[in-house]
């Protein structure tokens, strides 16, 4: 399992000013959070934290690769994602409703962790349609053999889904001689 201490940003002692933080993750980090979409991937984040007097800004820049099921020949792909997010962190005892882009810490708070943020942006920058992308001439990257299955068994359903006669004796019989 993914060990989520590696994200934790130390606020208490932090100077004023710019701080980089840079991480990457993989399976183990996507298998964590058991997403669905996707639980394999290879990405790198930058985070730049700039901490003001009142609040403290981060950016995320996550760039990398996701593995997704393609939605058209059902084969896993990599995924490219390169997205930038921002987020405030704010002071407070209670949660003021700001939207989605700010984070409430209690004052005392020792430190913020950014595996669940850096999880979602990663999740938000995979485009909605799910297809492997096409080649440099334009010629889709599905898996030739998956579409040419999926186009017989269309053409199939149509002809009243002719399925092929099997007799299952035949079948225990073929296992014996193997
Ligand atoms: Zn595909």
């Amino acid at each position: 399992m993914a060990n989520l201490k590696a994200y934790n940003v130390a606020l208490k002692g932090l100077g004023l000013g710019k701080h980089r933080f840079d991480y990457q993750v993989g399976s183990a980090f996507f298998k964590y959070f058991d997403g669905g979409i996707a639980d394999d991937g290879n990405v790198d984040i930058t985070l730049e934290l700039e901490k003001q007097s009142a609040l403290i800004v981060l950016w995320f820049h996550v760039r990398g690769t996701v593995k997704i099921q393609c939605d058209r020949c059902l084969d896993l792909f990599d995924q490219p994602v390169d997205s930038q997010n921002k987020v405030f962190v704010k002071y407070g005892e209670e949660k003021f409703e700001e939207g989605d882009d700010v984070v409430w810490v209690a004052p005392d708070e020792s430190h913020i962790n950014v595996a669940k943020l850096i999880y979602d942006f990663i999740i938000l920058s995979i485009p909605i349609k799910h297809v492997h992308p096409d080649d440099a001439n334009g010629e889709s990257l599905c898996n030739p053999e998956m579409l040419e299955k999926l186009n017989l068994l269309s053409v199939q359903d149509v002809e009243q889904e002719e399925e092929p006669e099997t007799d299952s004796r035949w079948d225990e019989l073929k296992k014996l001689l193997e």
